[in-house]
Formats: C-alpha cells, sequence, structure tokens
C-alpha cells in the first residue's frame, strides 16, 4: 500500500479502513460480493449465497492535491462527494460520470464517460494510481509502472479481479460557470463531422450530443466562463424544468459548473418518465432532492424486488434495452441508421471520445480513431423471445466495429464473449489476483447473473 504517513490522521483513517475489509476478506472463506449502497448495474443479479463484504465506509475523499492536479479517493466515494470536494478548490475530476452515484471505483472497474471524454478518453484514462484489493487481502498498488497488467487490466473487469480502494484521479481547473451552445442538425454526417472536428483539439471544454429521430440532431458545445453576462441569469433544471427538453428550445443557456456537471441525473438523461417523474404534480411532489438517479435507483431495485409491479401488469410483452456502445467515429452515422431501423429507441445520447492509450487489454480499443459513445435506455415492444433486441445490440456493435458495455444485460456465448474481451489476459490476472475464484468470472458476471 502506497506510504502517506506526511498527510497523518487523514491517511491513516484511510489505511485503518482498507485493513478492516482486507481482514474480514482474509478471515472469510468462499465467494463473495460487494456490499455497498448504490449501484448502478442494469442486469439481473442472482441471489446466491456469497460473502458479503461490507465496503460502504471506503468512501472519503484524501485528499485534493490542486498543485498537482490530483485528488486521492477511496473506491466507493461517488461522484456527488468527490465534486463537492474539488469544486472548492477551482477544480472538477477531468470525467465525471453523469450520474451522482457512479462511484470512482465503479467508474473505473466499469467504464465510465462524459463530455469532456473528447479531450481526455474514458474514465479510466484519468487515473494515475490505484490500490486493488485481491482475494488474499493483499492490496496492490498499481500504475502504468507498477502492476502495470493489473492497471490496463481493471477497467471492464466489473471487481472480478479484485476491488478499488484508493484511486488517484486527474482533475481540471475550471470556472464558476458553464455557457452551451445548442446547434441543430438535420444530417448526421455533418453533425459527427463536427464532433470528429473537436476530438483532441482546445476549442470548447465540453462536447457531446442527442438523436432525437433520423433528421433531428442536437450538438452542445460547452465553455467554461468566469462570470454570466450582464443581465443572464443561469437556468435551473433540477425541478420544474428539464434539461433535455431544453435542447431544442434555445440556442444559448448558461448553467453554474455544478448544474452542468449534474445536468443528466436529475432526470436520468430522460428516463425519469418511465416513472412518470416527468410529469409537473409528481415533480412538485418529489422535490427537487428527490429528482435524482438516487431515488430512480432506489425504485427499481423495488420494482425488481416485487416481480409483480404494476409497471409489468401495464406493459407486458417488452424487453429492457438498456446499453452503452461505443463505435468509431467513421462509422457511426450508419450505426445509428441500423440502430433505427432495428430497435428504435429514441432519443440516443451522443458522446465523443479519445483513446490516447491502447493498452487497458480487457476493453481493447483503436488509438487511430475518435469513438461515439451512444447510450440508450428503454424499453422496447416485443414479441420476441427476451433477450432478442439486446442481441441485436451485440450484432450491431460487431457489425460497426465497436465495444459493448457490460453494466446491463448481455447474451454473447462463451466464445464470442472472449473474443471481443480478451480471454488470454484475464486469464492471468484472474489467476494472479483471485486463483481461487472467489470474485465470480467475468463472464459469470456479464453474462450470467454472478
Ligand atoms: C442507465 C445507465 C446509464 C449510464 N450512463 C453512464 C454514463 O452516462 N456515463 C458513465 O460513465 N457511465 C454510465 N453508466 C455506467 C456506470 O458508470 C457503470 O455501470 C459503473 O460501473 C457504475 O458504477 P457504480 O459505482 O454504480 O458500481 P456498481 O453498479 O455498484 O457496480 C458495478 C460493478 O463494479 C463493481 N465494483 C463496484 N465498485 C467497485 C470497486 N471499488 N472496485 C472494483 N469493482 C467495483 C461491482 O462489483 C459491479 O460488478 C450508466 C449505467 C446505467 C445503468
Amino acid at each position: 500500500m502506497a506510504d502517506r504517513s506526511s498527510h497523518g490522521a487523514t491517511w491513516s483513517a484511510h489505511h485503518a479502513r482498507v485493513r478492516a475489509v482486507a481482514n474480514a476478506l482474509s478471515e472469510s472463506t468462499g465467494p463473495v460480493r460487494l456490499r455497498k449502497r448504490t449501484s448502478n448495474l442494469f442486469r439481473p443479479r442472482a441471489e446466491l449465497k456469497r460473502t458479503e463484504l461490507d465496503v460502504t465506509h471506503l468512501n472519503h475523499v484524501i485528499d485534493v492535491d490542486s498543485g498537482a492536479g490530483v485528488a486521492e479517493v477511496e473506491g466507493m466515494t461517488t461522484y456527488v462527494d468527490l465534486v463537492d470536494a474539488t469544486l472548492p478548490h477551482g477544480f472538477a475530476p477531468a470525467i465525471v460520470p453523469e450520474l451522482k452515484s457512479i462511484t470512482v471505483g465503479g467508474a473505473v472497474t466499469g467504464l465510465g464517460i462524459e463530455s469532456s471524454a473528447f479531450r481526455y478518453g474514458l474514465v479510466h484514462d484519468t487515473v494515475r494510481e490505484l490500490d486493488v484489493l485481491v482475494a488474499d487481502g493483499r492490496v496492490l498498488t498499481c500504475s502504468p509502472d507498477r502492476e502495470s497488467d493489473l492497471f490496463f487490466g481493471f477497467p471492464n473487469s466489473y471487481g472480478s479481479l479484485g476491488y478499488a480502494t484508493r484511486v488517484r484521479v486527474d482533475l481540471i481547473p475550471v470556472q464558476p460557470w458553464v455557457r452551451l451552445e445548442h446547434t441543430r442538425y438535420r444530417d448526421p454526417d455533418a453533425l459527427f463531422e463536427a464532433m470528429a472536428a473537436e476530438c483532441g483539439q482546445p476549442g470548447c471544454d465540453y462536447l457531446d450530443g442527442v438523436y432525437f429521430a433520423p433528421d433531428d440532431w442536437v450538438l452542445t458545445r460547452a465553455y467554461l466562463v468566469e462570470s454570466l453576462p450582464a443581465g443572464i441569469e443561469a437556468s435551473d433544471y433540477t425541478w420544474m424544468r428539464q434539461y433535455w427538453k431544453s435542447l431544442r428550445e434555445r440556442g444559448e443557456d448558461y448553467l453554474s459548473i455544478h448544474d452542468y456537471l449534474w445536468r443528466w441525473d436529475t432526470d436520468w438523461f430522460w428516463c425519469s418518465k418511465n416513472i412518470g417523474a416527468h410529469l409537473k404534480p409528481v415533480r412538485l411532489l418529489l422535490g427537487r432532492k428527490r429528482l435524482s438517479s438516487i431515488t430512480y435507483q432506489k425504485i427499481m431495485r423495488a420494482s425488481r424486488r416485487f416481480p409483480l409491479s404494476l409497471l409489468q401488469h401495464v406493459r407486458p410483452r417488452t424487453e429492457s434495452v438498456i446499453q452503452d456502445v461505443d463505435i468509431p467515429i467513421a462509422n457511426a452515422a450508419a450505426f445509428l441508421a441500423d440502430f433505427e431501423a432495428e430497435i428504435g429507441i429514441r432519443p440516443v445520447w451522443i458522446c465523443p471520445f479519445v483513446v490516447p492509450d491502447g493498452r487497458f487489454s480487457l476493453f481493447e480499443l483503436r488509438t487511430d480513431t475518435a469513438y461515439i459513445n451512444f447510450g440508450f435506455w428503454d424499453l422496447v415492444r416485443s414479441r420476441q423471445p427476451d433477450g432478442h433486441y439486446n442481441a441485436r445490440v451485440e450484432a450491431l456493435v460487431a457489425r460497426h466495429g465497436g465495444k459493448k458495455s457490460l453494466y446491463s444485460s448481455s447474451t454473447y456465448d462463451e466464445e464470442t464473449f472472449w473474443s471481443e474481451y480478451n480471454q488470454k489476459a484475464y486469464q492471468e490476472l484472474k489467476q494472479k489476483c483471485d486463483p481461487e475464484g472467489r470474485f465470480p468470472g467475468l463472464y459469470e458476471k456479464a453474462v450470467g447473473q454472478g
């Protein structure tokens, strides 16, 4: 474990918390799973008998070093807490995934993205070092120079190799306000050309977009600004108004940096409509605080626990298609045309990203192109066996040379899965970190219900 004695009590307390979890792991036997307060996993998990490792206390921001441009963070710290700790210093994590309850460790092991990814890459591209608790209770400090196989193999391992207990993340300087410029496009080629032109370049500070219909796309460039222009007030989308609707209603907008970073959280992008939270009386009733991904998660979990939920009676014959997929930018327009024809979910979130480093072994991407992350999360009417549309998404991603995130349903057979996600590298890491299989394997987790 890294020696941080100069920071005294804070680091000692951190080490004590990690030791407690490591001891609990060493002293237990058999299969293990994490116990934590929140989760953004969208695949069902079997109720297997496993030791629950309580990591809820590993949720502290240990240090914000604005001079070095890094924060030292415990693995189960949510991004909302991390942002609250960094903004007073005039900094934000280089990538802040959109949902407040996503944790730093979860985003590194499960891949994370946001509108600054066109400049910095995915969350793991902005991590300098991490400590990983492996199955025998050791904590391995990993960086590009130390335990580099685990450093580069941890992203997309979904806790199947070990748990991140500390992460050193890159910070970027920010300003108090953000000016947003929304540009409408009718032609996807023009939109993706505009996105490609921004990738890796100085210019705007944040970049993302939304597909509303084949001839209706919005690209949003966002710029950090020190102050609001005279006579202009910042918008507020944290209660009665919805951010995603504003994209087609105005060309320019201003938000505080805090509200910009969480602009998608209040309505879970647009998915709040699935529980009626787009309706004014429901919004009034819920109030600002409860309009958040944390509330929606709780509702989703409860609806899983009560399988005869109202939703399933009202909407029989549907398949839940909740996916994020990454497609090389040259194929992005063709992918979305096929997606529209075969799946048809709208809106779709569009987020470009670059790949600064091609060494991440379990999620190999090309470094000679930017990618587009397409996020779509909805129910599809279906007369097909369950899994049909998710399998179609997988086929589409393969056809267009992309990669699929594994936080949600996957239908791959084992051979196809491992041809996508590097079986050899995974097996070597599994042997090193968890030879007795105390953590579920990656295929078992992603496709089974581990
Ligand atoms: C609807 C939806 C939209 C999403 N949109 C985005 C998005 O826009 N941007 C984005 O970046 N991501 C997005 N995600 C994906 C999300 O970042 C990943 O699912 C991430 O893994 C969730 O992190 P979590 O902290 O909530 O982890 P959990 O959901 O609790 O766990 C995810 C997995 O990671 C493992 N895990 C958790 N913590 C650790 C740790 N410290 N060390 C090792 N393993 C750990 C768990 O065992 C589990 O297998 C989205 C997910 C959903 C469901």
